[in-house]
């Protein structure tokens, strides 16, 4: 019972409408007609003004509502006391409106279910004894104990024990991961088995859970292609509607005649189809671990026509390897290292990563710097002693006025190289190589298949590593010794629009908010990169992005098939109806079934499994 109320009190205007009908049924069939018809008229005439006046706060928006089809329907069927046929088109309007609420809902309601997912307290260790304490009071540092079953409060590093972690609803990877000493646990994964001991590498505001839930609330908030998409259609559809109407009535004399065309025209389909696709292909992105931040991204990413690629992190795994350390000027090997991870520890980068476990596993103790800077695509610089040390690019040596000799300024090897300068001399470099990720291959060639007509590979790495990696892949445009600033310009005048990038996010922020579509693959990466990318795949797999485009065309591919249906069949029934042999009332049920038809086929924008199988 108290679910019927709720039902009725949030449809408000749709239960009025069928309670309307319900009761002017039974008193029409005892005789009492004009009870039935005066029923009627005041609840459809009374209905016309919420709708009229959502029309003027439309208009105002900017939007052009195409609801003046039904509200002209249902004021002309009441002055032509087609009443029966007056309530239908209410019924049909108000439900429409309500599908639509909860379609909002239902992306609303997915965001609820993130929030209330949120940890919320933590397990601290102080003094050697645990306190439990809000989850928003963790520091960066603190120690805390994740027990079984309990969610991580913040991002962190395991300092003892080993457990499995369930960290699907980050990235959408439904299989648990081990994770034992040393490795790095998101906040909102959860602990499956045993208890382990953390300590916070963010507070919980910076987490990734936070961060995740921040880009579902700015894609929920935005809405605004499906409008768009309707509108173009929306206002030649009702001109022509009222083109029809009216020349029937001119030519036949009979008002009638009028009402019969626009009450088939009411064209909720236009209003619903899309909206309702794009809200269901946005949650079965999300599902898969794709979080589309607004809807304009997915239908930008629907058009796509070139999709370019960072390397380091994107096209090749984010795990380098160590090859080779050379040294120079009397330096050693080991200094070589020390230097570099003694910057590098303060680094996102993926080269930064490679080689703090190198010096790790050469159990080397790194000095202590002032003054550190990171400069984005370039490397980093700190003092040592009143000394500039610096780590990086060529380039960045060579600003620093250190001169490299010639074969190292051109390497011939496709190797990444990273070059260690202290004061005006070069201490070595170290030889890195990324291997390509095992899913690249087959993610280009599904994205062509799909429709990608051109690749492009930019990168901040050296052009023999760069070729190397694009012929491997059938990369033919490729830009390489970029920095962050280049890329955005490569990126901006490619001229076959529009053009997606995917990045890893480490120095992407700026082509990422510069593309067309810019997608930020594993969401481990900078923060700053996900708050510029349309898009954030949680996975750390290529694939996705395969996936993230069909999900984009296959969604579309419905909003427009729909609308288009729903005109098509709204035109039939507009020119069936003008032949003046069937009453408004017919018409305006087989208008409701089309509208029905048309939300369902707009539905299937929900599933995932066409995903899976192309895939
Ligand atoms: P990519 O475009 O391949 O992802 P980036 O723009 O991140 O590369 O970096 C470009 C180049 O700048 C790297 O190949 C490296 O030589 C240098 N570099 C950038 N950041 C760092 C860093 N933290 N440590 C060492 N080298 C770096
Ligand atoms: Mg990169």
């Amino acid at each position: 019972m108290k679910k019927i109320v709720n039902f009725i009190w949030q449809w408000k205007l749709f239960s009025l409408a069928v309670i309307a009908l319900l009761v002017s049924l039974p008193l029409y069939f005892t005789g009492l007609h004009t009870a039935a018809y005066i029923i009627l008229a005041i609840v459809s005439l009374s209905e016309v003004f919420p709708l009229l006046w959502d029309m003027v706060t439309d208009i105002r928006s900017g939007s052009y509502g195409v609801d003046i089809l039904a509200a002209t329907a249902i004021v002309a069927a009441v002055l032509l006391r087609q009443y029966w046929a007056a309530i239908v088109v209410v019924i049909m309007l108000t439900g429409g409106k309500s599908l639509e609420d909860y379609a909002d809902h239902r992306a609303l309601s997915e965001l609820n279910s993130l929030l209330s997912h949120a940890p919320t307290t933590a397990h601290l260790i102080k003094n050697k004894k645990q306190v439990d304490v809000k989850a928003s009071e963790i520091k960066v540092g603190d120690i805390f104990i994740v027990k079984p079953g309990e969610l991580v409060p913040t991002d962190g590093v395991i300092t003892s024990g080993q457990s499995s972690f369930d960290e699907s609803s980050l990235t959408g990877e439904s299989i648990p991961l081990v994770k034992s000493e040393k490795e790095l646990l998101l906040s909102g994964s959860i602990n499956l088995d045993s208890p382990v001991t953390v300590r916070s590498s963010s507070s919980a505001k910076d987490s990734q859970y936070q961060q995740i839930i921040k880009l579902v609330e700015s894609a929920a908030a935005s809405k605004a292609p499906f409008v768009r998409l309707a509108d173009k259609y929306s206002i030649p559809f009702t001109l022509i509607a009222y083109a029809i109407a009216g020349s029937v009535w001119a030519l036949s004399g009979h008002a009638i005649r009028f009402l019969e065309v626009i009450i088939v025209a009411t064209p909720c389909p236009l209003l619903l189809a899309a909206p309702i696709a794009l809200i269901s292909g946005m949650s079965s992105a999300s599902r898969l671990g794709i979080i589309v931040r607004t809807g304009s991204a997915l239908e930008r990413l629907a058009q796509a026509k070139t999709i370019a690629f960072d390397k380091t992190g994107t096209l090749t795994s984010a795990k380098l390897k160590i090859d080779k350390v050379t040294s120079f000027n009397g330096f050693k090997n080991n200094e070589v290292l020390t230097y570099a991870a003694s910057l590098e520890q303060f680094s996102n980068h993926v080269i930064a990563k490679a080689v703090i476990a190198e010096a790790q596993k050469e159990k080397l103790k790194l000095v202590k710097v002032k003054g550190l800077k990171e400069i984005a695509g370039l490397g980093l610089k700190a003092s040592l002693k009143g000394q500039t040390l610096v780590v990086g690019r060529a380039s960045l040596l060579s600003q620093e006025g250190i001169k490299l000799p010639e074969d190292l300024v051109h390497p011939k090897q496709a190797n990444t190289i990273v070059y260690v300068g202290l004061a005006d001399k070069l201490v070595g470099y170290i030889n890195l190589s990324d291997q390509i990720r095992p899913e690249a291959k087959k993610t280009l060639q599904t994205l062509k298949n799909l429709g990608i007509k051109h690749f492009l590979l930019v990168t901040g790495d050296n052009r023999q590593v760069a070729e190397s990696v694009g012929s491997e892949l059938g990369i033919e445009d490729i830009s390489s010794d970029e920095l962050p600033a280049d890329k955005l310009k490569t990126v901006e005048k490619y001229p076959d629009r529009p053009v997606a990038f995917v990045g890893d996010g480490v120095n992407d922020s700026p082509v990422l908010a510069a593309a067309d579509v810019g997608i930020a693959l594993g969401a481990r990466g900078s923060t700053a990169a996900s708050e510029s990318a349309d898009m954030v795949i949680m996975p750390d797999d290529l694939s996705r992005v395969a996936a993230a485009y069909l999900i984009a065309k296959h969604t579309f591919k419905i909003a427009r098939q729909s609308i288009l249906a729903g005109i098509g069949l709204s035109v039939i029934l507009m020119v069936v109806f003008a032949s003046g042999h069937f009453l408004p009332v017919y018409g305006a049920v087989l208008q409701e079934v089309v509208d029905v038809v048309v939300i369902f086929n707009a539905l299937r924008a929900h599933t995932t499994k066409y995903v899976s199988e192309a895939i």
